[in-house]
């Protein structure tokens, strides 16, 4: 069986940049892009225009910017398999990395394989209908397209999220409703009332989304009353889901530590885990930043940290 001295499991903007860092060190990396779990490259993959990515002033789609990173992180001679990890056995070592069709041994291992955003199965939000056309799960990379500007928006959640989108969509749509499926948010006390003072957001209680139309992009949403179930059609040019994120940590069979919500958790400042030798960078262990160049940049870090690793337990 291949050992190698780090494997790199998930191919979006930390994976990349972790692997253009090894790779540049020497440490021959090899990582596993996924397959089944999503396309190489990550979420970025799913999106258009990146307005935010440092370095071009021009913005860039997702998918351009994902290729330039794979280029580059091959061109220093990163070894990419297209499968899945479907298991890992860190009880020993080296670590054993079972994929969809390879096995191999690791001395040290990145684990980048990020976070998926949950989305509601309503008519009108699925791929194909007006997802990325006016229904996102991210204010702050989507949120100052011109599309939502100066228009009626609503964020779907009552959590610390949900209200911490709709405020900061305030800048951009005329009004920010946050459609609620109960009577209370969900939210810490202080995010609620902040909500309930804002002039341009409303919260509807009781709440829920059951249709999205449009012609090209968002311009109706349909919202239903929990108790009464009547149904009212309304003005809209953006539906946020705002609902949390599922870290794809599911492969790992609790053998690392993580939150309560599956988040894994590292040393502060470090991308170190629990286990030595194992350390983790991107959305799979940030439940509050989420972006590319956070995740990027926790990418660099996690293979200089597994570097100085290797190097101080004689294994570089
Ligand atoms: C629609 C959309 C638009 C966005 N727009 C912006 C934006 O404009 N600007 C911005 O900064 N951020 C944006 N983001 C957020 C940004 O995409 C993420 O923060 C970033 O991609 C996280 O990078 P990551 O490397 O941690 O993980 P991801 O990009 O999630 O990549 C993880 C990779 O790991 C793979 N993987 C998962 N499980 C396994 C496994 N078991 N084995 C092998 N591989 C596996 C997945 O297939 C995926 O390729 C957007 C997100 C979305 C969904």
């Amino acid at each position: 069986m291949e050992r190698k001295k780090l494997v790199i499991i998930g191919s979006g903007p930390a994976g990349f940049t972790a692997a253009i860092y090894a790779a540049r060190a020497n440490l021959s990396p090899l990582m596993y892009e996924g397959f089944f779990t999503g396309p190489s490259g990550g979420q970025l993959m799913t999106t258009t225009d990146v307005e935010n990515f440092p370095g071009f002033p021009d913005g860039i789609t997702g998918p351009a910017l994902m290729d330039a990173m794979k280029n580059q992180a091959k061109r220093f001679g990163t070894q990419i398999l297209t499968e899945d990890v479907d298991e890992v056995d860190l009880s020993e070592r080296p670590f054993k990395i079972k994929g969809g069709k390879t096995t191999v041994l690791a001395d040290s291992i990145i684990i980048a394989t990020g976070a998926t955003a949950k989305r509601l199965d309503v008519p009108g939000t699925l791929d194909g209908e007006f997802w990325q056309k006016g229904v996102t799960a991210c204010a702050v990379c989507d949120g100052a397209m011109p599309i939502f500007r100066d228009k009626e928006l609503y964020v779907i959640g009552g959590g610390d999220t949900a209200v911490e989108e709709a405020i900061f969509l305030t800048k951009y749509g005329s009004k920010v409703y946050i459609v609620h499926r109960r009577d209370e948010l969900r939210a810490s006390k202080i995010m609620a009332q902040h909500a309930m003072d804002h002039p341009k957001v409303e919260i509807l209680w009781n709440t829920v989304l059951t249709n999205v139309e449009g012609s090209h992009v968002v311009e109706k949403v349909t919202l239903q009353d929990v108790d009464t179930k009547e149904e009212s059609k309304r003005d809209a040019a953006g539906v946020f889901f705002a609902i949390g994120h599922n870290p794809n940590t599911a492969f790992l069979k609790g053998q690392l530590k993580t939150d309560e919500t599956g988040y894994l958790l590292v040393q502060s400042g470090s991308t170190a885990t629990n286990t030595e030798g194992v350390f983790a960078a991107g959305d799979v262990q940030d439940k509050i930043y989420r972006q590319a160049i956070s995740a990027a940049g926790s990418g660099c870090m996690a293979s200089l940290d597994a570097e100085r690793w290797l190097t101080a337990n004689g294994l570089s």
